[in-house]
């Protein structure tokens, strides 16, 4: 079976659940492997969460390179959509010290204004 229809989700997971529709969300864009979904506490005027579909819970848990690339590929497609032209940030916390408060990967893209750096 292609891994990427099999439906694996963490019960507990709310990422999970707005993936299966048990809690509502914004979403952008989707397609078999990833979600696109708009954060519920924005630190921008543009803040989107791109999410793979089956619950993985960090980076280091990813064993699918092509997944990744799916991901990541979502990031220039949303910047273009969102007119995100002046640039924006893209961030992936993980673990308790990068300030990771959801264990379902997830790829931060914040901008429409300008960012400071270093982050805190
Ligand atoms: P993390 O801190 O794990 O890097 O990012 C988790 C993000 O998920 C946070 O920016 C938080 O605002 C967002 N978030 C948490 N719960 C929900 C939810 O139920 N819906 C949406 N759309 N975003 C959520
Ligand atoms: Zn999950």
């Amino acid at each position: 079976m292609d891994p990427s229809k099999t439906a694996a989700r963490d019960a507990n997971c709310i990422f999970c659940k707005i993936i299966d529709r048990q809690i509502p969300s914004n979403i952008v864009t989707e397609d078999e492997t990833c979600i696109a979904i708009r954060d519920v506490n924005p630190q921008g005027p543009i803040h989107i969460l791109i999410l793979p579909k089956n619950h993985v819970a960090n980076i280091t848990e990813v064993k699918d390179a092509q997944l990744l690339g799916s991901l990541f590929m979502k990031v220039g497609e949303i910047a273009k959509s969102e007119k995100l032209d002046h640039g924006f940030r893209t961030v992936v916390n993980t673990g308790e010290h990068g300030g990771q408060t959801v264990d379902h990967l997830h790829i931060h893209v914040i901008g429409g204004r300008h960012l400071e750096w270093p982050p805190g």
